[in-house]
């Protein structure tokens, strides 16, 4: 590979580099790995002190991965996957973490990382036909392609509460947990949110604090996740032909190999589907659980009733005070328009003695004070403050670095004013030679993001080499690719469920964000195919120069 240089500009001395990244978690060390393969100089900007994304960051109590990690792991080098082994179906932070980080030295990654890094801003050059990025720490960055795999659950919510700033306890955010834990031995703990983190936090702070007070705005579905050593049957099939095991994922819908159900709900008896709902709800698999009841689960609303319905009398039968049961029960969105939360003895910790639920739709929190909680019918005093009240999904960290501003000056801010506009979740029209890593527009958080991630990174620094190797120098998607994704993008949405629950997909959890489905839903594997009839096409859909 050849050595980053570094140049005068009018910004000072810069890092000269072919290709910058954003990002040092899953995508930002898979990118790194294969532009050098490639033959690019690259660089990659992180703001945390060590790689790992998501799992840096998420240290919270029972922090895991939701795909079984089998399915949840680098799969482009079958000696890293030899050389690993997952201790859990569903590994924990500190795993998952050390796997990163076991890749990162494998590879010899960190020598190209620049930690303790943001980026601020990002602005296209058309003289030079260079991205000329903005740091917080060390030289700016000149680049011809400008990555960003800032992840699309980086970017914590603030809290949108009054008061928060005159609690006199501790706070804590899921999101940005202490490097150190947190000993919540004997106190008394507000856990605000019960979404994916706080279900998996949940019953473990449950175990520590004197008491708990869960503060519930909306119900979550939650699946047992039964979790343990890896499957045998799974681990069988993985071992006995992993290529193809792989492969299977890349082609499926969700990224885990899982074929299509073809059989619908009422083409099943009662006894039928409780066989197959039991059978699902036993294996403890979120995947298998979306995908593996019946062929109309995701796509009709009786199809998707039925299987809310089963899941909450499993509800009813595990929490014993009836009220507390009734207010866990989701009743907003079909099942699985929004990503399910995994559990370990979620709804049973409502059954102990020191923990209590607070239904926000019926006493909204009205303040936070010195003390606690004020909600409008009573005063919860607490000790610690935890907020898990999620991310700015998709675009925050994207939105985060400002401006970017591409072509003609224009900023990306102002061309998403009314939403994100790209063409395959990857690139912008207006904004050459930028590309994004599971962005809005791609199947990113609707599927195992591992084989996302991959498919993104392998297509664009494929790309990016035959691009370069034909003599171009910049790439950008037209604008009528760009709104044929775009309408292609809704079509499909219109034939989900998912345009039925205004939930973080749309960005509805944000206050003032602009509401629209931002994944692509029409599957892992037709979307690979898209990607790749854009390329044997002669790169439909893009003009190069
Ligand atoms: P991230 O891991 O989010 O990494 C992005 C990095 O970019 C971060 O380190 C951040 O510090 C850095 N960054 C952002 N902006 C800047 C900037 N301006 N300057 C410098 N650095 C910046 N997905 C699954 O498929 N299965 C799961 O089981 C699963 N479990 C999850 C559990 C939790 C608690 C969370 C939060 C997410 C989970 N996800 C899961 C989604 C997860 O985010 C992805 O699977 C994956 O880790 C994303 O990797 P990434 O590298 O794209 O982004």
């Amino acid at each position: 590979m050849v050595a980053a240089r570094e140049s005068s500009t009018a910004n000072g001395t810069a890092q000269q580099v072919d290709v910058a990244v954003v990002g040092a978690g899953f995508s930002g060390l898979y990118l790194l790995h294969r532009l050098r393969k490639a033959g690019f100089t690259a660089v990659a900007l992180e703001e945390a002190d060590d790689v790992g994304g998501t799992w840096y960051w998420n240290r919270y109590p029972g922090a895991r991965c939701d795909i079984q990690t089998i399915d949840y792991s680098y799969s482009f080098d079958p000696e890293l996957e030899k050389a690993w082994t997952w201790s859990e179906k569903y590994a924990t932070q500190p795993e998952i973490l050390r796997y990163l980080g076991f890749v990162a030295d494998r590879y010899d990654l960190r020598r190209d990382i620049r930690f303790k890094t943001k980026v601020t801003e990002a602005r296209w050059d058309e003289a030079s036909e260079r991205w000329q990025l903005t740091t917080d720490n060390g030289p700016p960055v000149s680049c011809r392609h400008y990555i960003m795999a800032t992840g699309c659950l980086s970017a914590p919510k603030p809290p949108e509460i009054d008061g928060v700033k005159d609690f006199k306890g501790e706070v804590y955010f899921t999101g940005r947990w202490p490097h150190d834990g947190v000993n919540l031995a004997g106190k008394r703990v507000a856990v605000i949110g019960t979404g994916s983190s706080a279900i998996q936090s949940i019953p473990l702070i449950a175990e520590q604090a004197v008491h708990l007070t869960v503060f519930q705005r909306t119900p979550n579905f939650a699946l047992p996740a039964h979790n343990g050593p890896p499957p045998a049957d799974r681990k069988e099939l993985f071992e006995s032909d992993r290529a193809a095991y792989r492969e299977q994922a890349r082609q499926s819908m969700a990224g885990v190999p899982y074929p299509q159900q073809t059989v619908v709900s009422w083409q099943l008896s009662d006894a039928e589907r409780r066989e197959r709902f039991e059978r699902a709800w036993a294996a403890g698999d979120l995947v298998h659980i979306l995908t593996q009841l019946w062929a109309d689960q995701a796509v009709d609303v009786d199809g998707n009733r039925i299987v809310q319905d089963l899941i909450r009398e499993k509800i009813r039968a595990a929490v014993e005070d009836p009220e507390t049961a009734a207010a866990l029960m989701p009743d907003d969105h079909p099942f699985g328009a929004k990503r399910p939360c995994l559990d370990t003895n979620y709804y049973a910790t409502y059954n102990r003695p020191n923990v209590t639920l607070v239904n926000l739709r019926q006493e909204p929190i009205k303040a936070i004070t010195a003390s606690g909680i004020t909600t409008a019918r009573r005063n919860v005093d607490v000790d610690v403050i935890v907020f898990a009240t999620g991310f700015d999904a998709m675009t925050g960290a994207i939105r985060a670095v400002h401006p970017i501003t591409g072509r003609g000056g224009r900023s990306l801010t102002d061309v998403w004013a009314q939403g994100p506009q790209t063409y395959l979740g990857l690139t912008v029209e207006g904004f050459p030679n930028f590309f994004m890593i599971t962005g809005p527009g791609s199947p990113s958080v609707l599927s195992n993001m591992a084989v996302s991630i991959e498919q993104h990174v392998d297509w664009v620094v494929d790309r990016l080499a035959a691009l370069r190797d034909a003599g171009f120098t910049t790439i950008e998607p037209t604008a009528t690719a760009q709104a044929g994704w775009n309408r292609h993008m809704a079509d499909c949405s219109m034939v989900t469920l998912h345009r039925l629950a205004n939930t973080w997909y749309t960005g509805a959890n944000v206050p003032g964000k602009v509401q629209g489905l931002m994944p692509y839903t029409g599957g892992v594997g037709p979307y690979r195919s898209i990607c790749d009839e854009v390329t044997s096409r002669g790169m439909l859909g893009f003009r190069l120069t």
